[in-house]
């Protein structure tokens, strides 16, 4: 029952705002959900979290913390540190990236344990040195996530950006390495924010606005979903396949907070 519900995971784009326009009842929807956990987790690798901090600020829909905020980035350097202790990296992508695996292991371009592509400027060079490293190293190819493409703008307009998924197929297709993915829908980022907020999947409402990614993988975890459709999936559109329906299916957060009766 939804009515069960004793927190919230949040995707951000198409869901509280629009590139740099915040959407209608963003700021009411965060209000009204200010006493209860509540997370947000983003596939966008590039900005660091003080910077989505300082972003949901200035557009006047909630003044929050860091602790609040987990990107693909962050989730990432913490997987990787679980895993390898100290590890050593060979990283291309943003500030965001850089920042958070900087944090957590050492970079080391010439022994590195992973190779870690996420979004941003990709030269040549950059990609014979993953190859190399995979190749001739051993190195295991991780994406922050795997978006095939993102929105973006250059000079005020608007434009489709290549996202983590195109950006590491040079690596992958090169060397045959399959990468892992820690973004949505993999379950890594959901698993992150849970364990900050400290609630099972199943007390726990994801709140997205792409069915093929935000509603899938926590459908995936047992968590419970409500799709908005102010996204890239707008109002009408079927489900794509081995997406069920989810448990609230809205035109918007007007809708999100009458249908959670918040
Ligand atoms: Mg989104």
């Amino acid at each position: 029952m939804i009515s069960d519900v004793k927190g919230f995971l949040l995707d951000m784009d198409g869901v509280l705002y629009h590139g740099d326009r915040p959407l209608p009842q963003a700021a009411d929807f965060m209000a009204a959900i200010a006493g209860r956990p509540y997370c947000f987790i983003t596939n966008n690798p590039v900005l660091p979290p003080e910077k989505v901090v300082a972003k949901l600020a200035r557009l006047g829909i909630v003044e929050t913390t860091t602790e609040r905020i987990v990107t693909a980035a962050e989730a990432t350097a913490d997987w990787l540190a679980a895993r390898t202790p100290g590890f050593r990296y060979f990283a291309v992508g943003g500030e965001g990236l850089h920042r958070a695996l900087a944090g957590r292991g050492h970079e080391d371009p010439g022994h590195a344990d992973y190779v870690v592509v996420g979004e941003g400027a990709l030269d040549f060079d950059a990609i014979v040195t993953g190859i190399d490293l995979i190749l001739h190293h051993g190195a295991k190819l991780i994406g922050t996530n795997p978006d095939a493409s993102v929105d973006g703008s250059r000079g005020g307009r608007a434009l489709v950006l290549p996202g983590g998924g195109a950006l590491i197929a040079p690596f992958a297709v090169a060397t045959g390495a399959r990468p892992v993915f820690i973004g949505k829908p993999e379950p890594v980022l959901y698993r992150a924010a849970l364990q900050r907020i400290g609630l099972m999947p199943a007390d726990c409402l994801m709140i997205g606005d792409r069915p093929d990614t935000d509603i899938l993988g926590a459908q995936r975890l047992g968590m419970k979903t409500a799709l908005v459709r102010t996204g890239r999936f707008g109002p009408g559109e079927a489900l794509p396949p081995g997406v069920a329906a989810p448990d609230i299916d809205v035109g918007g957060l007007a809708d999100l907070i009458a249908a959670l009766r918040l």
